[in-house]
Protein backbone atom coordinates (compact mmCIF):
# COMPACT_ATOMS: atom_id res chain seq x y z
CA UNK A 1 0.00 0.00 0.00
CA UNK A 2 1.27 3.53 -1.08
CA UNK A 3 1.65 6.00 1.74
CA UNK A 4 -0.41 9.22 1.70
CA UNK A 5 1.57 12.16 0.73
CA UNK A 6 2.89 13.81 3.76
CA UNK A 7 0.88 17.03 4.42
CA UNK A 8 2.12 19.66 5.68
CA UNK A 9 -0.55 21.68 7.77
CA UNK A 10 1.62 24.67 8.39
CA UNK A 11 -0.29 27.40 6.60
CA UNK A 12 2.56 29.75 5.56
CA UNK A 13 4.01 26.36 3.87
CA UNK A 14 4.39 26.87 0.55
CA UNK A 15 4.66 23.10 -0.66
CA UNK A 16 1.75 21.64 1.54
CA UNK A 17 -1.09 23.45 -0.07
CA UNK A 18 -1.71 20.87 -3.16
CA UNK A 19 -1.21 17.42 -3.35
CA UNK A 20 0.43 15.38 -5.25
CA UNK A 21 -1.21 12.13 -6.83
CA UNK A 22 -0.59 9.15 -4.84
CA UNK A 23 -2.77 10.33 -1.64
CA UNK A 24 -3.65 6.81 -0.12
CA UNK A 25 -4.22 6.99 3.50
CA UNK A 26 -2.02 7.22 6.23
CA UNK A 27 -0.68 3.74 8.14
CA UNK A 28 -2.01 4.87 10.87
CA UNK A 29 -5.45 4.98 9.72
CA UNK A 30 -6.44 1.36 9.90
CA UNK A 31 -9.69 1.69 10.22
CA UNK A 32 -10.74 3.43 7.20
CA UNK A 33 -8.33 1.04 5.43
CA UNK A 34 -10.54 -1.49 6.37
CA UNK A 35 -13.02 0.29 5.31
CA UNK A 36 -11.99 0.72 1.77
CA UNK A 37 -14.31 -0.21 -0.60
CA UNK A 38 -11.29 -1.34 -2.88
CA UNK A 39 -8.61 -0.46 -5.17
CA UNK A 40 -9.70 3.24 -6.38
CA UNK A 41 -8.10 2.46 -9.87
CA UNK A 42 -11.18 0.40 -10.58
CA UNK A 43 -13.66 2.34 -9.75
CA UNK A 44 -17.23 2.79 -11.37
CA UNK A 45 -18.44 6.52 -11.99
CA UNK A 46 -21.68 6.71 -12.04
CA UNK A 47 -23.05 10.28 -13.63
CA UNK A 48 -25.91 11.57 -14.25
CA UNK A 49 -27.27 14.29 -16.03
CA UNK A 50 -30.85 14.95 -18.02
CA UNK A 51 -30.34 16.65 -20.93
CA UNK A 52 -33.37 19.12 -20.82
CA UNK A 53 -32.40 19.63 -17.15
CA UNK A 54 -30.62 22.94 -18.15
CA UNK A 55 -34.02 24.45 -20.62
CA UNK A 56 -35.19 25.42 -17.37
CA UNK A 57 -35.47 29.54 -16.36
CA UNK A 58 -35.45 30.98 -12.83
CA UNK A 59 -36.41 34.34 -14.55
CA UNK A 60 -34.09 36.45 -16.95
CA UNK A 61 -32.62 38.61 -13.96
CA UNK A 62 -32.36 35.40 -11.71
CA UNK A 63 -28.78 34.54 -10.49
CA UNK A 64 -29.26 30.75 -10.72
CA UNK A 65 -28.99 30.02 -14.49
CA UNK A 66 -29.54 25.82 -14.84
CA UNK A 67 -27.92 26.79 -18.42
CA UNK A 68 -24.85 26.29 -16.23
CA UNK A 69 -25.40 22.37 -16.21
CA UNK A 70 -25.40 22.36 -20.01
CA UNK A 71 -21.96 23.89 -20.84
CA UNK A 72 -20.75 21.43 -17.26
CA UNK A 73 -22.14 18.48 -19.46
CA UNK A 74 -20.63 20.15 -22.96
CA UNK A 75 -17.30 20.41 -21.32
CA UNK A 76 -17.31 16.80 -19.92
CA UNK A 77 -17.89 15.58 -23.07
CA UNK A 78 -15.60 17.64 -25.09
CA UNK A 79 -12.45 16.26 -22.70
CA UNK A 80 -14.47 12.62 -23.43
CA UNK A 81 -14.70 12.18 -19.88
CA UNK A 82 -17.76 10.59 -20.46
CA UNK A 83 -15.95 8.04 -22.08
CA UNK A 84 -14.51 7.25 -18.45
CA UNK A 85 -17.84 7.11 -16.62
CA UNK A 86 -21.30 4.74 -16.75
CA UNK A 87 -23.74 7.43 -18.20
CA UNK A 88 -27.57 7.61 -16.54
CA UNK A 89 -29.84 9.72 -17.64
CA UNK A 90 -32.01 10.26 -14.47
CA UNK A 91 -35.14 9.11 -13.46
CA UNK A 92 -37.75 11.80 -12.05
CA UNK A 93 -38.31 11.42 -8.23
CA UNK A 94 -42.49 10.60 -7.32
CA UNK A 95 -43.91 12.50 -5.30
CA UNK A 96 -43.52 9.82 -2.12
CA UNK A 97 -40.10 9.92 -2.22
CA UNK A 98 -39.95 13.85 -2.39
CA UNK A 99 -42.33 13.67 0.74
CA UNK A 100 -40.28 11.22 2.52
CA UNK A 101 -38.69 14.45 3.97
CA UNK A 102 -41.07 17.33 3.21
CA UNK A 103 -44.32 17.86 3.60
CA UNK A 104 -47.22 17.28 1.87
CA UNK A 105 -49.17 20.40 1.78
CA UNK A 106 -46.30 22.06 0.55
CA UNK A 107 -45.47 19.73 -2.05
CA UNK A 108 -48.86 19.84 -3.48
CA UNK A 109 -48.20 23.65 -3.59
CA UNK A 110 -45.04 23.43 -5.71
CA UNK A 111 -46.86 20.72 -7.82
CA UNK A 112 -50.02 22.76 -8.75
CA UNK A 113 -48.74 26.37 -8.76
CA UNK A 114 -47.80 27.75 -12.17
CA UNK A 115 -46.86 31.39 -13.50
CA UNK A 116 -50.57 31.15 -15.04
CA UNK A 117 -52.58 30.55 -11.69
CA UNK A 118 -49.88 31.84 -8.94
CA UNK A 119 -52.28 34.33 -8.26
CA UNK A 120 -54.76 32.20 -7.03
CA UNK A 121 -51.89 30.93 -4.48
CA UNK A 122 -50.68 34.30 -2.82
CA UNK A 123 -51.61 34.28 0.10
CA UNK A 124 -49.47 30.91 0.81
CA UNK A 125 -46.81 32.54 -0.80
CA UNK A 126 -45.27 33.40 2.41
CA UNK A 127 -45.70 30.37 4.37
CA UNK A 128 -43.50 28.65 1.84
CA UNK A 129 -41.17 31.38 1.28
CA UNK A 130 -41.89 31.56 -2.47
CA UNK A 131 -41.31 34.51 -4.12
CA UNK A 132 -38.47 36.27 -4.79
CA UNK A 133 -35.65 34.31 -4.14
CA UNK A 134 -37.19 31.06 -4.93
CA UNK A 135 -39.50 32.46 -7.87
CA UNK A 136 -42.69 30.45 -9.44
CA UNK A 137 -41.38 29.45 -13.17
CA UNK A 138 -42.20 27.47 -15.88
CA UNK A 139 -41.86 23.34 -15.11
CA UNK A 140 -40.43 24.16 -11.55
CA UNK A 141 -42.31 21.11 -9.97
CA UNK A 142 -40.79 19.05 -12.99
CA UNK A 143 -36.92 20.71 -12.41
CA UNK A 144 -37.17 19.36 -8.84
CA UNK A 145 -38.23 16.02 -9.83
CA UNK A 146 -35.40 15.86 -12.14
CA UNK A 147 -32.49 17.15 -9.80
CA UNK A 148 -33.80 15.43 -6.95
CA UNK A 149 -34.28 11.62 -9.11
CA UNK A 150 -30.92 12.05 -9.97
CA UNK A 151 -29.35 12.49 -6.64
CA UNK A 152 -31.74 9.74 -5.37
CA UNK A 153 -30.82 7.37 -8.26
CA UNK A 154 -26.71 8.37 -7.71
CA UNK A 155 -26.95 7.27 -3.99
CA UNK A 156 -28.60 4.27 -4.69
CA UNK A 157 -25.71 3.40 -6.98
CA UNK A 158 -23.77 3.45 -3.66
CA UNK A 159 -26.05 1.51 -1.91
CA UNK A 160 -26.18 -1.34 -3.96
CA UNK A 161 -22.66 -1.36 -4.97
CA UNK A 162 -22.46 -0.62 -8.63
CA UNK A 163 -20.95 2.82 -8.16
CA UNK A 164 -18.29 3.58 -5.87
CA UNK A 165 -18.72 7.29 -7.17
CA UNK A 166 -21.85 8.88 -7.94
CA UNK A 167 -21.81 12.50 -9.79
CA UNK A 168 -24.99 14.89 -10.01
CA UNK A 169 -23.96 18.50 -10.90
CA UNK A 170 -27.64 19.55 -11.04
CA UNK A 171 -28.35 18.71 -7.42
CA UNK A 172 -26.78 19.99 -4.07
CA UNK A 173 -30.15 22.43 -2.96
CA UNK A 174 -28.56 22.26 0.50
CA UNK A 175 -30.87 25.26 1.20
CA UNK A 176 -34.74 23.96 0.85
CA UNK A 177 -36.46 22.86 4.50
CA UNK A 178 -39.19 20.92 5.24
CA UNK A 179 -41.89 23.28 4.62
CA UNK A 180 -40.02 26.00 2.92
CA UNK A 181 -37.99 27.07 -0.02
CA UNK A 182 -35.56 28.80 0.35
CA UNK A 183 -31.84 30.34 -1.70
CA UNK A 184 -33.03 28.81 -4.83
CA UNK A 185 -33.69 25.85 -3.41
CA UNK A 186 -36.91 23.89 -3.27
CA UNK A 187 -36.82 20.25 -2.27
CA UNK A 188 -33.58 19.05 -0.70
CA UNK A 189 -32.31 16.48 -2.92
CA UNK A 190 -29.42 16.44 -0.55
CA UNK A 191 -31.77 14.94 2.03
CA UNK A 192 -33.29 12.57 0.23
CA UNK A 193 -30.10 11.01 -1.28
CA UNK A 194 -28.60 10.71 2.43
CA UNK A 195 -31.77 9.00 3.31
CA UNK A 196 -31.33 6.37 0.39
CA UNK A 197 -27.85 6.18 1.73
CA UNK A 198 -29.28 5.56 5.46
CA UNK A 199 -31.44 2.83 4.37
CA UNK A 200 -27.37 0.91 3.74
CA UNK A 201 -25.02 2.76 5.40
CA UNK A 202 -24.67 3.20 9.04
CA UNK A 203 -23.27 6.60 9.04
CA UNK A 204 -22.82 9.05 6.24
CA UNK A 205 -20.53 11.94 6.73
CA UNK A 206 -21.88 15.53 4.58
CA UNK A 207 -19.32 18.13 3.44
CA UNK A 208 -20.15 21.39 1.57
CA UNK A 209 -17.89 23.56 0.47
CA UNK A 210 -20.65 26.34 -1.09
CA UNK A 211 -19.99 29.81 0.20
CA UNK A 212 -23.13 29.55 1.88
CA UNK A 213 -24.16 27.47 5.33
CA UNK A 214 -25.35 23.99 4.34
CA UNK A 215 -28.64 25.14 6.75
CA UNK A 216 -31.52 22.72 5.35
CA UNK A 217 -29.24 19.19 5.13
CA UNK A 218 -27.93 20.29 8.88
CA UNK A 219 -31.38 20.90 10.14
CA UNK A 220 -32.55 17.88 8.64
CA UNK A 221 -30.00 15.75 10.35
CA UNK A 222 -29.70 17.92 13.76
CA UNK A 223 -30.68 15.78 16.40
CA UNK A 224 -29.18 12.53 14.55
CA UNK A 225 -25.89 10.86 15.03
CA UNK A 226 -25.81 8.88 11.97
CA UNK A 227 -25.60 11.93 9.89
CA UNK A 228 -22.65 14.18 10.73
CA UNK A 229 -22.98 17.74 8.66
CA UNK A 230 -19.32 19.63 8.18
CA UNK A 231 -20.11 23.06 6.30
CA UNK A 232 -17.60 25.38 4.97
CA UNK A 233 -18.84 29.18 4.36
CA UNK A 234 -18.56 32.35 4.85
CA UNK A 235 -20.31 33.75 8.09
CA UNK A 236 -21.13 37.41 9.73
CA UNK A 237 -24.26 37.00 10.69
CA UNK A 238 -25.60 38.56 8.02
CA UNK A 239 -24.42 36.80 4.81
CA UNK A 240 -27.22 34.24 3.58
CA UNK A 241 -28.44 32.11 5.12
CA UNK A 242 -27.79 33.55 8.51
CA UNK A 243 -26.70 30.70 9.81
CA UNK A 244 -23.73 28.66 10.22
CA UNK A 245 -21.85 29.71 13.67
CA UNK A 246 -18.81 27.38 15.35
CA UNK A 247 -21.64 27.23 18.29
CA UNK A 248 -24.48 25.50 16.09
CA UNK A 249 -23.06 21.68 17.19
CA UNK A 250 -26.42 19.63 16.99
CA UNK A 251 -28.45 18.48 19.79
CA UNK A 252 -29.80 15.69 21.90
CA UNK A 253 -27.94 12.54 20.09
CA UNK A 254 -26.76 14.48 17.78
CA UNK A 255 -25.46 17.00 19.91
CA UNK A 256 -21.80 17.60 18.17
CA UNK A 257 -22.54 15.85 14.84
CA UNK A 258 -22.54 19.34 13.43
CA UNK A 259 -19.93 21.12 12.64
CA UNK A 260 -19.69 24.81 11.04
CA UNK A 261 -16.55 26.84 9.77
CA UNK A 262 -17.14 30.34 9.54
CA UNK A 263 -15.03 32.02 7.34
CA UNK A 264 -14.63 36.18 6.47
CA UNK A 265 -14.25 37.67 3.19
CA UNK A 266 -11.51 36.75 0.88
CA UNK A 267 -10.05 33.60 1.90
CA UNK A 268 -7.23 32.72 -0.35
CA UNK A 269 -6.32 28.48 -1.57
CA UNK A 270 -3.64 28.26 0.75
CA UNK A 271 -5.28 28.85 3.95
CA UNK A 272 -9.05 27.18 2.86
CA UNK A 273 -7.11 23.83 2.13
CA UNK A 274 -5.01 23.95 4.91
CA UNK A 275 -8.74 24.26 6.98
CA UNK A 276 -9.97 21.94 4.68
CA UNK A 277 -7.61 19.25 5.02
CA UNK A 278 -7.11 19.62 8.93
CA UNK A 279 -10.62 19.42 9.69
CA UNK A 280 -11.85 16.92 7.83
CA UNK A 281 -9.35 14.38 8.22
CA UNK A 282 -9.76 14.94 12.24
CA UNK A 283 -13.67 14.32 11.58
CA UNK A 284 -13.24 11.23 9.06
CA UNK A 285 -10.66 9.81 11.93
CA UNK A 286 -13.38 10.68 14.55
CA UNK A 287 -16.58 9.55 12.91
CA UNK A 288 -15.73 6.92 10.67
CA UNK A 289 -18.03 7.65 8.04
CA UNK A 290 -19.31 4.45 5.83
CA UNK A 291 -20.32 7.21 2.84
CA UNK A 292 -19.52 10.56 1.90
CA UNK A 293 -21.84 13.07 0.42
CA UNK A 294 -19.72 16.47 -0.92
CA UNK A 295 -21.66 19.21 -2.21
CA UNK A 296 -19.65 21.01 -4.43
CA UNK A 297 -21.30 24.72 -4.58
CA UNK A 298 -18.83 26.44 -6.88
CA UNK A 299 -20.08 30.40 -5.47
CA UNK A 300 -17.13 29.91 -3.33
CA UNK A 301 -14.78 30.29 -6.39
CA UNK A 302 -13.46 33.95 -6.96
CA UNK A 303 -14.73 36.12 -8.96
CA UNK A 304 -18.49 34.55 -8.24
CA UNK A 305 -21.31 36.54 -8.91
CA UNK A 306 -23.12 36.40 -5.38
CA UNK A 307 -19.47 35.37 -3.36
CA UNK A 308 -16.70 36.93 -2.40
CA UNK A 309 -13.74 34.27 -1.80
CA UNK A 310 -11.14 33.79 -3.62
CA UNK A 311 -10.31 30.39 -4.80
CA UNK A 312 -9.19 28.80 -7.46
CA UNK A 313 -10.36 25.98 -9.38
CA UNK A 314 -7.60 23.96 -8.48
CA UNK A 315 -7.95 24.87 -4.99
CA UNK A 316 -11.66 23.98 -4.60
CA UNK A 317 -10.84 20.88 -7.03
CA UNK A 318 -8.40 19.82 -3.93
CA UNK A 319 -11.14 19.47 -1.76
CA UNK A 320 -12.81 16.88 -4.43
CA UNK A 321 -9.68 15.10 -4.58
CA UNK A 322 -9.01 14.93 -0.63
CA UNK A 323 -12.33 13.33 0.09
CA UNK A 324 -11.82 11.12 -2.57
CA UNK A 325 -8.45 9.73 -1.66
CA UNK A 326 -10.30 8.47 1.77
CA UNK A 327 -12.00 5.98 -0.92
CA UNK A 328 -15.22 5.53 0.80
CA UNK A 329 -18.63 5.62 -1.35
CA UNK A 330 -18.73 8.73 -2.91
CA UNK A 331 -21.86 11.32 -3.72
CA UNK A 332 -20.80 14.45 -5.31
CA UNK A 333 -22.91 16.93 -6.28
CA UNK A 334 -23.26 20.31 -7.55
CA UNK A 335 -24.90 23.47 -5.75
CA UNK A 336 -24.47 27.12 -5.80
CA UNK A 337 -22.23 29.04 -8.51
CA UNK A 338 -23.68 32.19 -10.56
CA UNK A 339 -20.58 33.20 -12.73
CA UNK A 340 -21.78 29.80 -14.75
CA UNK A 341 -18.71 29.71 -17.32
CA UNK A 342 -16.66 28.90 -13.73
CA UNK A 343 -18.75 26.79 -12.85
CA UNK A 344 -19.09 24.60 -15.93
CA UNK A 345 -14.93 24.95 -15.62
CA UNK A 346 -14.64 23.68 -12.19
CA UNK A 347 -17.22 21.02 -11.91
CA UNK A 348 -15.86 19.75 -15.13
CA UNK A 349 -12.42 19.84 -13.54
CA UNK A 350 -13.80 17.87 -10.74
CA UNK A 351 -14.98 15.19 -13.01
CA UNK A 352 -11.42 14.43 -14.04
CA UNK A 353 -9.94 14.38 -10.43
CA UNK A 354 -13.10 11.70 -9.68
CA UNK A 355 -12.56 9.69 -12.76
CA UNK A 356 -8.63 10.02 -12.72
CA UNK A 357 -7.51 11.66 -15.52
CA UNK A 358 -5.90 14.48 -15.79
CA UNK A 359 -6.41 17.50 -18.44
CA UNK A 360 -5.54 20.10 -20.89
CA UNK A 361 -5.91 23.61 -19.52
CA UNK A 362 -6.76 24.43 -23.01
CA UNK A 363 -10.51 24.19 -23.50
CA UNK A 364 -11.47 21.46 -26.57
CA UNK A 365 -13.85 23.38 -28.52
CA UNK A 366 -17.58 22.74 -27.88
CA UNK A 367 -20.79 24.17 -29.30
CA UNK A 368 -20.32 26.92 -26.17
CA UNK A 369 -16.68 27.57 -26.23
CA UNK A 370 -17.54 31.40 -27.09
CA UNK A 371 -18.39 31.17 -22.97
CA UNK A 372 -14.93 30.93 -22.21
CA UNK A 373 -13.27 33.97 -23.96
CA UNK A 374 -11.08 35.25 -24.03
CA UNK A 375 -8.26 32.64 -22.71
CA UNK A 376 -10.22 29.69 -23.52
CA UNK A 377 -8.43 27.82 -20.67
CA UNK A 378 -9.91 25.59 -17.63
CA UNK A 379 -7.93 27.35 -15.33
CA UNK A 380 -8.63 31.17 -15.74
CA UNK A 381 -7.28 33.48 -12.79
CA UNK A 382 -9.85 34.20 -10.26
CA UNK A 383 -8.39 35.53 -6.97
CA UNK A 384 -7.20 38.52 -5.39
CA UNK A 385 -10.33 40.68 -6.46
CA UNK A 386 -11.36 40.75 -2.64
CA UNK A 387 -8.96 41.65 0.25
CA UNK A 388 -8.36 38.82 2.62
CA UNK A 389 -10.02 39.07 6.14
CA UNK A 390 -9.07 36.13 7.50
CA UNK A 391 -5.80 36.48 9.63
CA UNK A 392 -3.52 33.64 10.05
CA UNK A 393 -4.22 34.31 13.48
CA UNK A 394 -8.05 33.59 13.24
CA UNK A 395 -7.70 30.47 10.39
CA UNK A 396 -5.36 29.10 13.56
CA UNK A 397 -7.82 29.95 16.36
CA UNK A 398 -10.74 28.49 13.96
CA UNK A 399 -9.14 25.21 13.42
CA UNK A 400 -7.89 24.96 17.29
CA UNK A 401 -11.76 25.23 18.32
CA UNK A 402 -13.01 22.75 15.81
CA UNK A 403 -10.79 20.29 16.97
CA UNK A 404 -12.16 21.11 20.76
CA UNK A 405 -15.43 20.12 18.98
CA UNK A 406 -14.40 16.89 17.52
CA UNK A 407 -12.91 15.46 20.82
CA UNK A 408 -16.79 15.01 22.07
CA UNK A 409 -17.22 12.73 19.84
CA UNK A 410 -14.55 9.52 21.13
CA UNK A 411 -14.77 8.18 18.19
CA UNK A 412 -18.16 6.22 19.14
CA UNK A 413 -21.05 6.48 17.07
CA UNK A 414 -24.44 4.93 19.00
CA UNK A 415 -24.90 3.10 15.39
CA UNK A 416 -23.28 -0.56 15.18
CA UNK A 417 -21.69 -1.11 11.69
CA UNK A 418 -24.33 -4.02 10.97
CA UNK A 419 -27.99 -2.41 12.80
CA UNK A 420 -30.62 -1.84 9.99
CA UNK A 421 -31.55 1.51 9.73
CA UNK A 422 -34.67 2.29 11.12
CA UNK A 423 -37.33 3.74 9.50
CA UNK A 424 -36.51 7.40 8.38
CA UNK A 425 -39.07 9.69 9.58
CA UNK A 426 -37.73 8.88 13.07
CA UNK A 427 -35.21 11.34 11.79
CA UNK A 428 -37.90 14.35 11.79
CA UNK A 429 -39.42 13.20 14.97
CA UNK A 430 -38.18 15.30 18.08
CA UNK A 431 -39.00 15.08 21.47
CA UNK A 432 -39.94 18.70 22.99
CA UNK A 433 -36.51 19.72 24.69
CA UNK A 434 -34.23 18.68 21.40
CA UNK A 435 -37.10 20.76 19.72
CA UNK A 436 -36.64 23.82 21.82
CA UNK A 437 -33.34 23.18 21.21
CA UNK A 438 -33.11 23.66 17.86
CA UNK A 439 -35.58 26.08 17.52
CA UNK A 440 -33.00 28.20 20.31
CA UNK A 441 -30.12 27.54 17.29
CA UNK A 442 -32.43 28.61 14.46
CA UNK A 443 -34.06 31.82 15.78
CA UNK A 444 -30.81 33.94 15.29
CA UNK A 445 -30.00 32.80 11.85
CA UNK A 446 -34.07 32.72 11.17
CA UNK A 447 -34.40 36.48 12.33
CA UNK A 448 -31.26 37.65 10.55
CA UNK A 449 -32.99 36.01 7.24
CA UNK A 450 -35.68 37.92 7.48
CA UNK A 451 -33.37 41.16 8.47
CA UNK A 452 -31.73 39.88 4.90
CA UNK A 453 -34.79 39.29 2.29
CA UNK A 454 -35.13 43.40 2.54
CA UNK A 455 -32.00 44.03 1.97
CA UNK A 456 -30.82 41.54 -0.72
CA UNK A 457 -33.07 42.11 -2.79
CA UNK A 458 -32.58 45.69 -3.13
CA UNK A 459 -29.15 45.30 -4.39
CA UNK A 460 -27.27 42.90 -5.56
CA UNK A 461 -29.61 40.30 -6.72
CA UNK A 462 -31.14 42.51 -8.37
CA UNK A 463 -30.19 45.87 -8.95
CA UNK A 464 -27.78 44.41 -12.10
CA UNK A 465 -28.90 45.23 -15.11
CA UNK A 466 -27.01 43.11 -16.76
CA UNK A 467 -27.58 39.03 -17.23
CA UNK A 468 -24.82 36.85 -15.57
CA UNK A 469 -24.71 35.29 -19.07
CA UNK A 470 -23.72 38.40 -20.32
CA UNK A 471 -21.78 39.69 -17.66
CA UNK A 472 -17.61 40.42 -19.32
CA UNK A 473 -15.29 38.35 -17.85
CA UNK A 474 -14.05 40.31 -14.01
CA UNK A 475 -10.93 37.99 -13.54
CA UNK A 476 -7.25 40.08 -13.26
ZN1 LIG B 1 -24.27 29.09 -2.30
Amino acid sequence: MSRRTVVNYEPDSSTSTFSTRSNALPTTKNWIASKRIGDHSNDVVAYFHDEGVGNYHYGERHPMKPHRLTLTNHLVISYDLHKKMEIFQPRRATEEEIMSFHAADYIDFLKRVTPDNMNNFSKVFSRYNVGDDCPVFDGMFEFCKIYSGASIDAARKLTNGSASISINWSGGLHHAKRVEASGFCYVNDIVLGIFELLTHFPRVLYVDIDIHHGDGVQEAFYTTDRVMTVSFHKYNGDFFPGTGDIDEIGSGIGKHYSLNVPLQDGIDDQSYIYLFKSVMEAVITSFRPSAIVLQCGADSLGCDRLGCFNLSIKAHGECVRFIKDFKLPLLVLGGGGYTIRNVARCWTYETSILVDHEVSNDLPYNEYIDFFQPDYKLHPHLSGKVENMNSKAYIQNLRIKILEHLRFLNGAPSVQMQEIPPDMQGFLEMNEEEEAELMADSIKGKEQKEKQRGREHGNEYYDNDQDVDQEMDIES
